[in-house]
C-alpha cells in the first residue's frame, strides 16, 4: 500500500468544509469519499425502508439511530476497503467511534489512519450554513435546524477529538482559511505524518 494515506476519517462541525476537503482527497489520493450524510439523503431519496426510516431524523438535524446507521456505514466500508476512503459524517458520536474500532478486531483493513480536525470559528459556520441554505436549500440548512445541529456537534462529536488525540492520530487543521489553502495544509499535514509512521 505503500505511505500514502488511505484510511482518513474528516471530523468537523457542519459548515467547516468537511464535504468539500473530503471529496478533494479523494481525488487527490484516488480513494474513495465516503459521506453518511450523502448515503442517508440517497435512501432518503429513494424511498427505501431505511430512507422512510430516517427522514424525520434528518429534517429535524437529530442524529439517526446508531444501528441504522453501522449496518449501512459497514457494508459500504467492505466496498472501499481495497481502494481506501475518506469518511465524512461516521463516526460521529463515542458510541460509533467504539463500534468502529470494534470493527477493526475483525476487519483490520479497516483501520483508521488519520483523523482530521477542521477548525473553524462558530459564526463562520453559522454564516456558511445560511448561505448553503439559499444555494442548495437543503431542509436541514435552516436557522433554528443549523443551530441545533452545531449544538449536536458541541455535545455529541466534540469528544471525538479527545477520543482520537488519545489514540495518537489527530491532526488538527485551521478550516477558517480559503477552501485551496486547507486542501493544501491537510495534504501536506497527512503526507509528513504518514511518512513519519
Ligand atoms: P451531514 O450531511 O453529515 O450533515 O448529515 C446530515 C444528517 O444525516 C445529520 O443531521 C443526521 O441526521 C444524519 N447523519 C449523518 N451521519 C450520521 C451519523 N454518523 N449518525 C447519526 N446521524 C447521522
Amino acid at each position: 500500500m505503500g505511505k500514502r494515506p488511505v484510511r482518513i476519517l474528516m471530523l468537523a462541525p457542519q459548515g467547516a468544509g468537511k464535504g468539500t476537503q473530503a471529496a478533494r482527497l479523494a481525488a487527490h489520493y484516488g480513494i474513495e469519499h465516503i459521506s453518511s450524510g450523502d448515503l442517508l439523503r440517497t435512501e432518503v431519496e429513494k424511498g427505501s425502508d431505511i430512507g422512510q426510516a430516517v427522514r424525520a431524523y434528518l429534517e429535524h438535524g437529530d442524529l439517526v439511530p446508531d444501528d441504522l446507521i453501522l449496518q449501512m456505514m459497514v457494508r459500504r466500508l467492505l466496498r472501499a476497503a481495497q481502494t481506501g476512503f475518506v469518511l465524512d459524517g461516521w463516526p460521529r458520536t463515542i458510541h460509533q467511534a467504539l463500534a468502529a474500532d470494534d470493527l477493526v478486531t475483525d476487519m483490520p483493513e479497516v483501520g483508521l489512519q488519520a483523523v482530521l480536525n477542521l477548525v473553524v470559528p462558530t459564526e463562520e459556520l453559522h454564516r456558511r450554513l445560511l448561505a448553503r441554505a439559499e444555494k442548495e436549500g437543503r431542509t436541514d440548512d435552516t436557522g433554528a435546524v443549523i443551530q441545533h445541529r452545531l449544538d449536536i456537534y458541541q455535545r455529541e462529536t466534540k469528544p471525538l477529538v479527545d477520543y482520537y488525540r488519545s489514540q495518537g492520530i489527530l491532526l488538527t487543521i485551521d478550516g477558517d482559511q480559503p477552501p485551496e489553502v486547507v486542501t493544501k495544509d491537510i495534504v501536506a499535514a497527512l503526507d509528513a505524518f504518514v511518512r513519519a509512521g
